[in-house]
């Protein structure tokens, strides 16, 4: 067993203090790595030591491979965290870590090389009975093999890059006529995103859920689910709002998820935390990706187990088996996370940079909060837009989306536009309190002027109120506005229904 001593963080902002302070609560000492526009961001403060790797952009600075591995050994580090994005799926960079004697905190490169590659991941997989969406399982790149299977499983069908992440790369198709141009598409936009032009098709599933499961596995053979995660809030194929667990998964199914992910992660000896991702659709699930890392949104699954996933990983990378067995992992009510992004939901979700003139984070019971910047910190336009995660906990699913919708209230944000207000608007749509909602929620329910439309509403209902009970509502507090009108109008409500 190989005790870890010192950790380098090697990311930037919320990731990288959270895995920094797990790792002071193990005692183990910690070193940050920063780029020039980050000198000085918290995780650089929060560090024991910090290492400067060059200028903002990301090539120049967190992607810098001999770098990193340089200021390891200056500084005597045992083990590399990548947390997320960056290198951290990077299995050339995981090998040349462990061939420097620096232990990579995650799966194998053999187990990253595998998964990076969704056809190499189905390939791996097609021992077990897991269940797939209707497709291919090899590369495509004549048109009349395209067509072929077009007739076979139906329109309209969905193009992807065999390297594809982040949503890059997907092509739906709608007819037979469009599938010549929409397949020259897909293979520059993949060769040039990716370096890699494969690309497969798959049966497109319209209105679907993306449901993943947490699992963890130690180099003693041991696997174990930590179960599902809910994460069909998206734009741009990308995730904005996920919860555990999902409200539509039964006891059985859960059971039936967790076995076909420890399956996938068998099928490529995985160790340390991953995350197996199906997409959901009437009552079946079918295997997308596997992610070997941590994930964005970890939290969730981190407030309904009681386990601290970065630990678990520091762990393993120790050699020490799994602290918990399958029979130990119980849900503990309710767990939502909102991804706080500098982007403008009114202007198509651009990002939207600039200065944080105002930053107050909501506090009190059941919240946390996993961010990287203070009020007066300017967001760098280098990296992924976002400014933090907002994470709340409740005994059941209504007592968490009524307490993030109180947390979403506190938070205080001027400066930069944010995905708050279309979050706020999310948790008190219909379909998303019955659970109805798919990942066309955003296509299906949401255009600028709702936000707008519940700003007015909130507005018409104060002035209502502050016209019966004879209060002037400009007089009141920003904040808890209409909280004096609230509660004079219960009084009243009170003295009527009496
Ligand atoms: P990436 O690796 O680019 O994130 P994924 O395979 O994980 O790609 O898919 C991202 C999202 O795209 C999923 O959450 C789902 O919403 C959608 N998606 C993927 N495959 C299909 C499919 N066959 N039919 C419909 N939607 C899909």
């Amino acid at each position: 067993m190989a005790k870890i001593n010192k950790i380098l963080v090697a990311n930037r902002g919320e990731i990288a203090l959270r895995i920094l302070r797990t790792a002071k609560e193990m005692e183990i000492k910690t070193v940050a790595v920063f780029s020039e526009a980050d000198r000085n961001a918290l995780h650089v403060r929060y560090a024991d030591e910090a290492a400067l790797l060059g200028p903002p952009a990301s090539s120049q600075s967190y992607l810098r491979e001999d770098k990193i591995i340089e200021v390891c050994k200056d500084l005597g580090v045992d083990a590399i965290h990548p947390g997320y994005g960056f290198l951290s799926e990077n299995a050339s960079f995981a090998k040349k870590s462990a061939e420097n004697g620096i232990i990579f905190i995650g799966p194998s490169p053999e187990a990253i090389k595998t998964m990076g590659n969704k056809l190499a991941a189905k390939k791996a997989v097609s021992h077990y009975d897991i269940p797939m969406v209707p497709g291919t399982d090899h590369a495509i790149s004549e048109l009349k093999d395209a067509l072929k299977i077009g007739k076979e499983i139906g329109y309209p069908l969905l193009i992807k890059a065999s390297a594809g992440g982040g949503g890059k790369g997907m092509r739906v198709v709608s007819k037979a006529a469009d599938l010549e141009e929409e397949m020259n598409r897909a293979i520059s936009e993949a060769t040039s995103a990716f370096g890699d032009g494969s690309i497969f098709i798959e049966k497109y599933i319209e209105s679907n859920k993306h449901i993943e499961v947490q699992i963890l596995g130690d180099s003693h053979g041991n696997i174990i689910h930590l179960n599902e995660r809910e994460c069909s809030i998206q734009r741009r194929h990308q995730k904005v709002i996920e919860e555990a667990p999902s409200m539509v998964i039964s006891d059985q199914q859960r059971q039936e998820l967790g076995e076909a992910a420890i399956n996938v992660a068998r099928a490529c000896n995985y160790t340390s935390a991953g995350t197996v991702e199906f997409i959901y659709d009437k009552g079946k699930f079918y295997f997308l990706e596997m992610n070997t890392r941590l994930q964005v949104e970890h939290p969730v699954t981190e407030f309904i187990t009681g386990i601290d996933l970065v630990r678990e990983q520091i762990n393993i990378a120790e050699g020490k088996p799994l602290s918990v067995r399958q029979e130990d992992i119980k849900i503990n009510g309710h767990s939502f996370e909102v991804r706080v992004y500098a982007e403008d939901p009114e202007n198509n979700f651009m990002p939207d940079v600039g200065t944080l003139s105002t930053y107050v984070r909501p506090q009190g019971p059941g919240v946390r909060v996993d961010d990287g910047f203070e009020q007066g910190m300017e967001i760098p336009i280098y990296y992924d837009p976002m400014i933090a995660k907002l994470i709340v906990h409740g005994q059941n699913r209504e007592e968490a989306r009524l307490r993030m919708l109180r947390a979403i209230e506190e938070y205080e944000i001027t400066g930069i536009k944010t995905t708050l207000p279309f979050c706020h608007y999310v948790f008190k749509h219909k379909v998303f309190i019955d659970g109805s909602f798919d990942t066309r929620f955003v296509d299906d329910y949401f255009t600028p002027e709702k936000l707008h439309q519940a700003n007015d509403e909130e507005e018409l209902i104060a002035g209502i109120i502050a016209t019966v009970v004879g209060v002037d509502k400009k007089s009141s507090p920003k904040n808890n506005k209409n909280l004096q009108a609230e509660n004079e109008y219960s009084a009243w409500r009170k003295r009527t229904n009496d």
